[in-house]
């Protein structure tokens, strides 16, 4: 039997990237989104190629919908293994301007979501004696200007991983964090839109900053995620893998 993952915010973006990738390797994925219907074209991609795969609405950020999409995960497809805390959201802006929806809307669903979710999920992993919890954090986390509320929360991130690692791995859990810098999703372009610049002459632009010369893909993000969720990384836990083309933002 496929060992089960769980990946939220996985209709679009760097989740949809790995919930293939994931499905690829072996696993059957749980494709977790706010709305059931929005991820149900990952699903039937997955299912088109051979994969295993299950469409799930919920806001990972209430507690009540967090606690009935574990479940419905776990009777439909198996318990799940692998949890990757992926779904994110933006609210840019700088300190002075920015509303306090604004800074509650990123704080709760990054971290707040995040915590839900490891916490429904980690009942799963240490019954299997087994698990591995990927967290999505940010180069934002060194700091960005605008982005005060989500560098805080894409920092707090870090510090949550690490204590994961610290408090899973005598139950076979491992926790590290990905640290993506610039990849070329809705929500770059979304960054784009805001500061009025055409997409291609902002990747193009941020490109000339990044020491490998291009901006990331999805699948970037999904290969790294890939590494983390293997047999292969079973000592390795507590980390943060910048994934940016270069060592910094
Ligand atoms: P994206 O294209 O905006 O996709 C994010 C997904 O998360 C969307 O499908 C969104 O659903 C979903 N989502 C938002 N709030 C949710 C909630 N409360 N519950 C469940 N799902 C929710 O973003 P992305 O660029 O792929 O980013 C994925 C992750 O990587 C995020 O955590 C982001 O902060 C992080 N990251 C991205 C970059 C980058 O350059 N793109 C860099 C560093 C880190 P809706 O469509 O319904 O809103």
């Amino acid at each position: 039997m496929s060992r089960v993952a769980i990946v939220t915010g996985a209709a679009r973006g760097i989740g949809a990237a790995t919930a293939r990738r994931l499905a690829t390797d072996g696993f059957a994925v749980a494709v977790v989104d706010l709305a059931e219907d929005a991820g149900q074209p990952v699903v039937d991609e997955i299912r088109a190629a051979g994969g295993e795969a299950l469409a799930v609405g919920a806001d990972v950020s209430d507690e009540a919908a967090v606690a009935t999409a574990v479940d419905r995960v776990a009777a439909e497809l198996g318990a799940p293994v692998v949890l990757v805390n992926n779904a994110g959201v933006i609210r840019d802006n700088l300190l002075f301007k920015m509303t306090a929806d604004d800074w509650d809307t990123v704080l709760r669903v990054h971290l707040r979501g995040t915590f839900l979710m490891s916490r429904a999920v980690q009942k799963h992993m240490v019954e299997a004696g087994w698990g591995r919890i990927v967290n999505l954090s940010s180069t934002s986390a060194l700091g960005n200007r605008g982005q005060v509320n989500y560098s805080a929360a894409k920092a707090g991130m870090q510090g949550f991983t690490k204590t994961l690692a610290i408090e899973l791995g005598r139950f076979g859990v491992t926790a590290n964090a990905i640290a993506p810098g610039f990849i070329e999703t809705d929500m770059t372009a979304a960054t784009a839109a805001r500061v009025g610049v055409p997409f291609d002459e902002f990747t193009a632009a941020a490109a000339k900053e990044i020491p490998v010369g291009r901006t990331g893909k999805p699948e970037d993000i999904a290969n790294a995620v890939a590494f983390f969720v293997s047999e292969a990384s079973g000592f390795v836990s507590g980390q943060v893998l910048y994934v940016a083309g270069g060592p910094k933002a």
